[in-house]
C-alpha cells in the first residue's frame, strides 16, 4: 500500500504536455496558451468617444453656459469629414473617432440644441470622455503570459488584436472502456447477475467538464482479448483512455493484466491508502497514458478526481492541477473507523456567511452509493482515524469550478 501522493506523482510522471498547436479561436475556450499573447497594434487603434455627446473644444466651454455651432457629425465606423474649429462643435456617437481639433466630448444629457446649435450646460475639462490610443492594449505589450487559460474575456481580447487562432495546448481527447461481463448497456431488461453501465456516462461526463473531448470506447467484457483490442483500437485516435473495472483482486480482472503487457512493463498497479478508490492502474502505451480506475461506481469517479483529472490538465498545459482546499467547518460528525487510509468522504459545502464552507454527509459511504456522491460536492479529507467531531475543521476538496 502507497500513499496517495507516491502514487499520484507516478501518475504526473507518465502525463506529459501534448504538443501546442494554432487552435482557432472559438475552440480555445477553456486551453492554456503556450506563448506569450503579444500586442502589435494599438488597442483601441485610434482616439474615440466614450459617450454620444458633442465634440468640442474645452476652452470654448469655458463660463457655459456656451453657445457652439454644430458643423458635422461623426458616427462609428466613419472618419470625420472635417477638423474643429474654434466656436465649433460636431454631433458624435461612441466608438467615432474625434476630429482633429476636439480635446472633450460633452455628453448629450448636459446639452440642448437650438437650431444649428447645441447649447453646451457645463463646461467640458480636457479629455473629458475620450478613449486614447493605446489606453487598454498599448503596441508591443505582452496582454497575456504563456499558460494562460483562455476564458471568454481573453478569446475577445485575442480577437480584438486580430487573431483568428491561438497558440496553445489543445483539448485531450481520452477515450472511455467500460470493462466487465456484468455490464449492460440502456433499459433492456436485466438477465440475473446484470447490471447497467454508469461509470462510462459518469466518466463521458467528468472528461467534457474536465475540458477533455470525451471519446465513448463502449464495454468490453472481461476477457483479454477484448480489452486488449479495445485499447488498441483507441490508440491511434485517443491522447489518453480512461477505463473503469478491472484492477482489483478478482479471478477476472484483465485491465491491469492487459495494461501492463501493452505498456512493455511500464504500468504499475497500485494500492493506494485511500478509500474509497484503493486500487490503480497505470500506464503509458505508445505515449498515451491509460488510466485503470477501480469498477466501483464511486470509486471510479473519486480515482478519477485524484488522478486522472490532475494528469488530463498537465496534458493540456495547465499549472493548476488540483481542485481547491479549504479548511471546512463539519456541522455534524463524520465519523470513520481507523484503518491506515485516508478517507474521502462525499460531502455536501455550503458557504454561510462566516465566510467558511460548512460539511453535512452526502449520505451513505459505501463505494457502490453512487446516489451520494452524486449528491456531493466535496470530498472531506478525514486522516486515519475516528473521523471528526461536529464543529472541528476538516481539509476539503470542493469538486467545483472555481
Ligand atoms: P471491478 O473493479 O471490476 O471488480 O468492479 C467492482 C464493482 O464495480 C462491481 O460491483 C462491478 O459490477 C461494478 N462495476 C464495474 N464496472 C461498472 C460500470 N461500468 N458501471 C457500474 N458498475 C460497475
Ligand atoms: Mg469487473
Amino acid at each position: 500500500v502507497i500513499p496517495l501522493a507516491t502514487a499520484r506523482q507516478f501518475v504526473l510522471d507518465g502525463c506529459a504536455p501534448l504538443r501546442p498547436r494554432q487552435i482557432p479561436l472559438d475552440e480555445a475556450l477553456g486551453c492554456v496558451s503556450s506563448e506569450a499573447i503579444v500586442a502589435h497594434e494599438a488597442v483601441p487603434a485610434f482616439a474615440n468617444t466614450a459617450m454620444d455627446g458633442y465634440a468640442v473644444r474645452a476652452a470654448d466651454t469655458e463660463g457655459a453656459p456656451v453657445r457652439l455651432s454644430v458643423v458635422g457629425t461623426v458616427a462609428a465606423g466613419t472618419a470625420p469629414s472635417a477638423a474643429l474649429g474654434p466656436g465649433q462643435a460636431m454631433r458624435i456617437m461612441t466608438g467615432a473617432p474625434i476630429p482633429p481639433g476636439c480635446d472633450a466630448i460633452v455628453m448629450v444629457e448636459r446639452t440642448h440644441t437650438e437650431g444649428a446649435e447645441v447649447i453646451v450646460e457645463q463646461p467640458a475639462r480636457p479629455g473629458d470622455h475620450l478613449r486614447l490610443p493605446g489606453d487598454d492594449i498599448a503596441p508591443g505589450q505582452e496582454v497575456f503570459p504563456p499558460r494562460t487559460t483562455l476564458g471568454p474575456g481573453h478569446l475577445g481580447v485575442v480577437a480584438s488584436l486580430g487573431h483568428t487562432s491561438v497558440a496553445a495546448y489543445p483539448q485531450a481527447r481520452v477515450g472511455v472502456l467500460s470493462t466487465g461481463d456484468e455490464l449492460v448497456e440502456g433499459g433492456a431488461r436485466l438477465q440475473p447477475g446484470q447490471i447497467r453501465d454508469s461509470n462510462r456516462h459518469t466518466l463521458l461526463a467528468l472528461l467534457a467538464r474536465s475540458g477533455c473531448v470525451p471519446m465513448d470506447l463502449g464495454i468490453a467484457p472481461d476477457s483479454e482479448a477484448a480489452i486488449t483490442s479495445a485499447v488498441e483500437a483507441a490508440l491511434p485516435t485517443c491522447d489518453a483512455v480512461v477505463a473503469s473495472g478491472g484492477v482489483s483482486m478478482g479471478d477476472f480482472d484483465y485491465v491491469k493484466v492487459v495494461l501492463d503487457r501493452l505498456s512493455a512493463g511500464s504500468m504499475r498497479w497500485m494500492q493506494v491508502a485511500i478509500r474509497p478508490a484503493k486500487p490503480l492502474a497505470f500506464g503509458v502505451i505508445e505515449g498515451r497514458p491509460v488510466f485503470g480506475l477501480p469498477g466501483n461506481p464511486v470509486s471510479s469517479m473519486v480515482s478519477f478526481e485524484l488522478f486522472a483529472r490532475p494528469g488530463l490538465r498537465a496534458m493540456m498545459g495547465h499549472d493548476q492541477l488540483d481542485r481547491v482546499h479549504v479548511e471546512a467547518v463539519a456541522d455534524e460528525s463524520l465519523r470513520r473507523r481507523p484503518d491506515g487510509k485516508l478517507h474521502l468522504a462525499r460531502v455536501i459545502a455550503t458557504p454561510r456567511s462566516d465566510g467558511r464552507f460548512h460539511l453535512r454527509s452526502a449520505g451513505g459511504q459505501a463505494s457502490h452509493q453512487l446516489s451520494a456522491m452524486a449528491l456531493a460536492n466535496a470530498l472531506a479529507l478525514l486522516p486515519d482515524g475516528e473521523g471528526i467531531d461536529a464543529g472541528e475543521c476538516v481539509t476539503t476538496m470542493l469538486l467545483g469550478e472555481l
